[in-house]
């Protein structure tokens, strides 16, 4: 079983806190995604578990045994980075082999498991090659090859996909989600990319200035966004978000009226709501505005608009036609909208 506990993980450099107070719960096969902007802690919290940090505070338990004073090299963990870090004087298959020599693994198993970890990540055409001779894509597939090869009882992925062109991330991404579910092995995934964190995590960790905003599966903070904060980050674009005043489920802002609201909140609030949830009339509704940009995506159009001070972000159809400046409505069902605090950003029920 190789749960990993997180119990007030705090990493301190001098005054500043990297990480705050961490309490996280992975289940054994999950694959857990920590996301969050740059700085925000996600690194530091991989690397504490790995055994690469020390925590200041706290303990960490991978399958029930805290590990904080165990070497790295016990932890039983595999790591995968953004940096393939692969030898370059090594060929694909003595890359893959090495932490088998390392760690002593039984020579007489070594053939057996690297083939299996080659065959996994399909790079049998490859093997004789050294990593200069390899595309970006092949050059992580052999870093993950060399952390499969160990089959240890937990992944730990620093943004493995953020060197490879964006085609290529797609494909490697899937291939990813494929590979940990076939090999059922509980993954920490670190990403600042929420398409990558919604597409491959059972559960997702948002984090901001070291402290988590939100834990919940992909779902779960698409649809209820625990704050401002969460709100803004997933989903693309990301949800609009008005100032405004609440009273009676009518909600005013600049150029905008919301009404039928079901909620008996008064006073000042920010509202939300997605592009893709709304919808966009020349005639009327509920946002008056002007034509910002628009954007064909295939399927849509996203029109960005100017209302009051706020630039929205609307779906149109892909026919919709206007040009930049034009007078627009969009369209916000009461249903659709989310409700924040104006002075904490919490979520209002
Ligand atoms: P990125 O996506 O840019 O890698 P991250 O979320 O992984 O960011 P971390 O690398 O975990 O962020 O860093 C968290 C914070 O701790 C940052 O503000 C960083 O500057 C700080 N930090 C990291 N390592 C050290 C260190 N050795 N000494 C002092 N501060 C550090």
């Amino acid at each position: 079983m190789a749960t990993i506990t997180l119990r007030g993980v705090t990493k301190r450099w001098g005054q500043f806190i990297g990480v705050k107070s961490l309490d996280l719960e992975i289940a054994d096969r999950e694959f857990l995604v920590l996301l969050g902007p740059s700085g925000c802690g996600k690194t530091t919290t991989m690397r504490m578990v790995a055994g690469l940090e020390t925590a200041s505070e706290g303990d960490i338990l991978i399958g029930g045994k805290r590990v904080n004073d165990l070497e790295p090299k016990d932890r039983d963990v595999a790591m995968v980075f953004q940096s393939y870090g692969l030898y370059p004087n090594l060929t694909v298959w003595e890359n893959i082999r090495f932490p088998l020599k390392v760690r002593k693994v039984d020579p007489s198993t070594h053939t057996e498991r690297v083939q299996r970890a080659v065959d996994m990540v399909e790079l049998n055409d490859f093997v004789h090659r050294k990593p200069a001779e390899l595309s970006g894509g092949q050059r992580q597939r052999v870093a993950l090859a060399r952390a499969i090869v160990r089959e240890p009882t937990v992944f730990l992925m620093d943004e493995p996909l953020s060197n490879l062109d964006a085609k290529l991330r797609v494909s490697t991404r899937a291939q990813i989600k494929n590979l940990q579910h076939r090999l059922a092995t509980t993954t920490i995934y670190v990403t600042h990319d929420q398409i990558e964190a919604m597409t491959l995590a059972d559960r997702v960790v948002v984090m901001n200035a070291g402290a988590v905003q939100q834990v919940g599966t992909p779902i779960e903070i698409y649809d209820r966004p625990a704050n401002t904060f969460v709100a803004g980050f997933i989903g693309s674009p990301a949800m609009n978000l008005l100032s405004g005043e609440i009273s009676e489920g009518v909600f005013t802002g600049d150029k905008v009226r919301i009404e039928g609201l079901a909620t008996n909140h008064k006073g000042p609030v920010t509202l939300g709501f997605r592009a893709e949830d709304s919808g966009i009339s020349t005639a009327a509704g509920e946002i008056s505005a002007q034509v910002y940009s628009l954007e064909l995506l295939g399927d849509c159009t996203i029109v960005t608009m100017h209302a009051g001070g706020a630039l929205l972000s609307v779906k149109a159809p892909k026919e919709f036609r206007a040009v930049i400046g034009d007078p627009v409505h969009a369209t916000v069902s009461a249903a659709i909208c989310h409700l924040f605090d104006a002075t904490t950003g919490e979520r209002i029920e």
